[in-house]
C-alpha cells in the first residue's frame, strides 16, 4: 500500500518505521522538520504539507495531538480532505473527542473519501513492538479495508460501530482505568497508614474483590509489582498529562451528552491537581502521591 502519515512524534514515529517494515511505502509529514529527517533516511518520501501528503496514496494516518490539529489537517483549505483523491481511505489515531471525530468523518464522506476512528492503546511501548489495540469507529466496509493496514502497527483490531465510537471506546476505557487506579492508591494507602504491610494488603486485594489491573498488574505503591513505573520513580508507562487529557474529553463528552460521571469528574480534578503539582510527565499511577509521601 502507498500511505501518507502525518504526525510523527512518540506515537506516530514508531508506528512508520512498523509500516515500513510491514512493506508499505511511505510518504510522511510533521510540521517540525526535525522529526521527517530520521524517517526520511529510511526510505520514506517527505511532503511539505498535510495536502500533498494526502496526495498518490491509497491510505492516510493522522496521529495528532487533539481535536483543533485533527481539524486543522483534515479541514484547512489544502488540508487532507481537500486533496485526497476520491475513495481514498483516511484512518485518524489521535485520541480526540468523539464529536469532532463524527464531524470530520462526515466531512469526508461528502466528499466521497472513506474515513474511519482508530485510538489506541498500548502506548509508545505498544507502538515500538507493533502490538497496539486499535478501536475502530467506521463503517464495516471501512473497517475491512483498514484491518490489513493497523494490523501493520498492532495486534487487536477491535470494530466499535460507527464513526466516532473508536474514540467512545478509548476515553470510556480510560475513565474506568483511571478510577481503578485512584481507587486502588487510597486503599493502598489508607490501608499502609493504618499499620499493614504493603504487600500483604496487595495480596489479600488481588485474591478478593479489591483486585483490578491496576492493583495486580501495575500497583501504584512501589514494591509491590517489580515491572510497575512505581518501581522506577514511576518514569515511562503512560503519563499523567496524557490521562488528564483523556479524562478532560471524557467529562466534556459527557457534559454534551447530559450523562452523569460523578467519580470520573472528580478522577479529572485529582489529575488536574497532580498535573498543577508538577506531575504531569509521571507515569499516571503517580497519583498516589496525591495520599502518601514518598
Ligand atoms: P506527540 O505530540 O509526540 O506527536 C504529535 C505530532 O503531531 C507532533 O510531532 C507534532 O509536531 C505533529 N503535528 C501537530 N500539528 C501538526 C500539523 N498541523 N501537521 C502535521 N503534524 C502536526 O504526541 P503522541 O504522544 O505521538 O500522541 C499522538 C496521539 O496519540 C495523541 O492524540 C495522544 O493522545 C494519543 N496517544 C498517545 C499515547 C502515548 O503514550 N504517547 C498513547 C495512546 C494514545
Amino acid at each position: 500500500m502507498r500511505i501518507g502519515f502525518i504526525g510523527l512524534g512518540n506515537m506516530g514515529n514508531p508506528m512508520v518505521r512498523n509500516l515500513l517494515k510491514h512493506g508499505h511505502t511511505l510518504k510522511v509529514f510533521d510540521i517540525v522538520p526535525a522529526l521527517v529527517k530520521p524517517l526520511a533516511d529510511l526510505g520514506c518520501e517527505t511532503a511539505t504539507s498535510a495536502g500533498k501528503c494526502a496526495q498518490e496514496v491509497d491510505v492516510v494516518i493522522t496521529m495528532l495531538p487533539s481535536s483543533p490539529h485533527v481539524r486543522r489537517v483534515y479541514q484547512e483549505a489544502h488540508g487532507v480532505l481537500a486533496s485526497a483523491a476520491p475513495n481514498t481511505l483516511l484512518i485518524d489515531s489521535s485520541t480526540i473527542d468523539p464529536h469532532t471525530s463524527r464531524d470530520v468523518a462526515m466531512d469526508a464522506m461528502g466528499k466521497g473519501l472513506a474515513m474511519i476512528d482508530a485510538p489506541v492503546s498500548g502506548g509508545t511501548g505498544g507502538a515500538e513492538a507493533g502490538t497496539l489495540t486499535f478501536m475502530v469507529g467506521g463503517t464495516a466496509e471501512n473497517f475491512a479495508r483498514a484491518k490489513p493496514v493497523l494490523e501493520g502497527m498492532g495486534k487487536n483490531i477491535v470494530h466499535c460501530g460507527d464513526a466516532g465510537n473508536g474514540q467512545v471506546a478509548k476515553i470510556c476505557n480510560n475513565m474506568m482505568l483511571a478510577i481503578e487506579m485512584i481507587a486502588t492508591a487510597e486503599g493502598m494507602a489508607l490501608a499502609t497508614k493504618l499499620g499493614m504491610d504493603a504487600n500483604v494488603f496487595a495480596s489479600i486485594a488481588n485474591t478478593s474483590s479489591g483486585r483490578c489491573w491496576s492493583s495486580d498488574t501495575y500497583n501504584p505503591f512501589p514494591g509491590v509489582v517489580p515491572a510497575a513505573p512505581a518501581n522506577r520513580g514511576y518514569s515511562g508507562g503512560f503519563g499523567s498529562d496524557l490521562m488528564l487529557k483523556d479524562l478532560t474529553l471524557v467529562t466534556e463528552a459527557a457534559k454534551a451528552a447530559k450523562q452523569p460521571v460523578m467519580l470520573g469528574a472528580a478522577a479529572q480534578q485529582l489529575y488536574q491537581m497532580h498535573s498543577t503539582m508538577g506531575n504531569g510527565a509521571l507515569d499516571f499511577s503517580s497519583i498516589i502521591k496525591l495520599y502518601k509521601k514518598d
